[in-house]
């Protein structure tokens, strides 16, 4: 068997044309214009390139954003209060703050102070409760697990019913992705580092999604033939036929999975791209909701 691809840049692209008409269309109907704040405290490189690459997004779909950094020394109160002005400020519709935030800093009581409103990330506890209670819905949900979702959809997968196993239980992926699954009436499985026999359980998935960090852990032997198969991770490995000596890899054997897989993530290439397609997708639905 050879796996479908679930190309992530394409479907990533599709639903940026419908964002950019989405805009278009609020705009010409008197809503506001939608606009995000990003907020970046300290100077983690990796965490400015993110900042800068979702700044761009926005710009072109046509989402206005409103870059804010803060020193790595900034006081909690410092954050704080950034957080509120923006809350307050009606040409913001959404604001990200970027993780992780330097040491010493409290990150839920930062992500707590975000107008549930403005939650554009999902990341406040509100919204991740009402995730994980039946009868109630989140304004909005984390951006890389309704990109999942997403792609799951697209790419044909039955998911009520369906056997499901989420390999990680971060707050940002694993857990949320595997409460989001529990929304579709999946069973879920839900593993970590400590799971026994972790191929026997990913084995028994129709649905299996990736969300560890280690280069190609998943072999093709733990994954049930016609899967369908999400690969969050990105890892660097050497590789010193690239100008940069190193390339970037998902947690599953992709060539081994591409043998077993019905369907499969290819990392880069898969999630990655939906990650920030879907924070704009929350923007416009959040400008949309506030329009007066
Ligand atoms: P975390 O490090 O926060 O979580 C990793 C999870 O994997 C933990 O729950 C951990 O278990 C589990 N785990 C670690 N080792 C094993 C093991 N040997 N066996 C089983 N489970 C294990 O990572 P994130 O959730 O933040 O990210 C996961 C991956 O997704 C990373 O590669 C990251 O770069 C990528 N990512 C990609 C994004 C995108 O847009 N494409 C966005 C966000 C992340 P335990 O809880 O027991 O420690």
């Amino acid at each position: 068997m050879t796996a479908k691809i679930i190309d992530g840049k394409e479907i990533a692209a599709e639903i940026r044309k419908e964002i950019t008409a989405g805009v278009e269309a609020l705009l010409a109907d008197g809503g506001p214009h939608p606009g995000l704040a990003t907020v970046l405290v300290g100077d983690n490189p990796a965490s400015h390139t993110y900042v800068r690459a979702k700044r761009k997004a926005c710009a072109e779909v046509g989402i206005e954003s409103f870059g804010h950094e803060l020193p790595a020394d900034a006081s909690q109160a410092e954050v704080e209060k950034l957080v509120s002005e923006l809350n307050a400020d009606s040409a913001v519709h959404g604001i990200l703050v970027q993780l992780p935030l330097p040491a010493g800093l409290d990150e839920e009581a930062i992500l707590k102070a975000i107008s549930i409103e403005k939650d554009v990330d999902g990341f406040h506890p509100l919204n991740i409760g009402r995730l994980a209670q039946k009868g109630r819905e989140p304004l909005f949900v984390p951006c890389t697990p309704a990109g999942c979702l997403v792609l799951l959809r697209k790419a044909g997968a039955k998911l009520e019913g369906a056997n499901a196993v989420v390999v990680g239980r971060s707050n940002i992926v694993g857990m949320p992705a595997a409460l989001l699954l529990v929304k579709e009436n999946a069973t879920v499985t839900i593993c970590h580092s400590k799971t026994t026999d972790l191929p026997g359980v990913c084995r028994r998935a129709d649905i299996l999604i990736a969300a560890i960090g280690r280069a190609r852990m998943i072999r093709g032997d733990w994954i049930k033939p016609g899967a369908y198969v999400i690969d969050v991770g990105t890892n660097r490995i050497d590789d010193p036929t690239t100008k940069s000596g190193y390339r970037q890899v998902g947690d599953v054997d992709f060539d081994e999975a591409m043998e077993v897989a019905g369907a499969i993530t290819p990392s880069p290439g898969g999630v990655g791209p939906m990650t920030i397609t879907l924070l704009l997708q929350n923007t416009l639905r959040s400008a949309s909701r506030m329009r007066p």
